[in-house]
C-alpha cells in the first residue's frame, strides 16, 4: 500500500523544504521519480532532498549526459532522461550506472526510461498552480 501526500508550495525554498522531508527517509538503493513540465520546479526538488542528503556540490540538471553523480555520506545519482526519447533506441542497461545499490537516485522525466527502471521508492508529480504556486504530490 502506498499513500499519497498532497501538498502546495509558495516558493522554491519550499518545494526544497518539502524535498527535505522525504529526503530523510530515503535510504541506499532508492530510487525517486520526479515528474513534472518544465519549469515546475523538479530540478529544485532533487536539489533540496540533495542538500538533505549532505551533497555540497551544485545540484544542476544534466545537460550533456543522461546523468551525475553527486558524493556525500550517501552518493546520489541524478537522472534527467528528457533528451533521451526513447530508451528503445539506446544500449540496455544505459541507467545502470546510475541506479546502483549504494546510491539513492532521483530522475527527471522518468516516463521516458519507465521500462528500464526497477521498482521505486517515491514517486513525486509536480504541477503548475499558477505563478509560484506548486501542487506536489509525492507517493511513497
Ligand atoms: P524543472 O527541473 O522542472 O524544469 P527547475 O527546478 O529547473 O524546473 O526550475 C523551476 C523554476 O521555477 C525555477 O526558476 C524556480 O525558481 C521557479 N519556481 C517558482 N516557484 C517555485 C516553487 N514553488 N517550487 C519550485 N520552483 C519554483
Ligand atoms: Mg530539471
Amino acid at each position: 500500500m502506498s499513500d499519497t501526500a498532497r501538498h502546495q508550495t509558495g516558493s522554491p525554498d519550499q518545494t526544497e523544504r518539502l524535498a527535505a522531508q522525504l529526503a530523510e527517509r530515503l535510504r541506499p538503493g532508492d530510487v525517486v521519480l520526479v515528474a513534472g513540465e518544465l519549469g515546475t520546479g523538479k530540478t529544485t526538488f532533487v536539489r533540496g532532498a540533495c542538500r538533505a542528503l549532505g551533497v555540497t556540490d551544485p545540484v544542476t540538471s544534466p545537460t550533456f549526459t543522461i546523468g551525475q553523480r553527486y558524493a556525500g555520506p550517501v552518493p546520489v545519482s541524478h537522472l534527467d532522461l528528457y533528451r533521451l526519447g526513447s530508451l528503445e533506441h539506446e544500449e540496455p542497461g544505459l541507467l545502470d550506472d546510475y541506479l546502483t545499490p549504494d546510491s539513492v537516485a532521483f530522475v527527471e522525466w522518468p516516463e521516458v526510461g519507465a521500462a528500464e527502471i526497477g521498482p521505486v521508492a517515491a514517486t513525486v508529480r509536480i504541477e503548475h498552480a499558477g505563478g509560484d504556486r506548486r501542487e506536489i504530490a509525492i507517493d511513497a
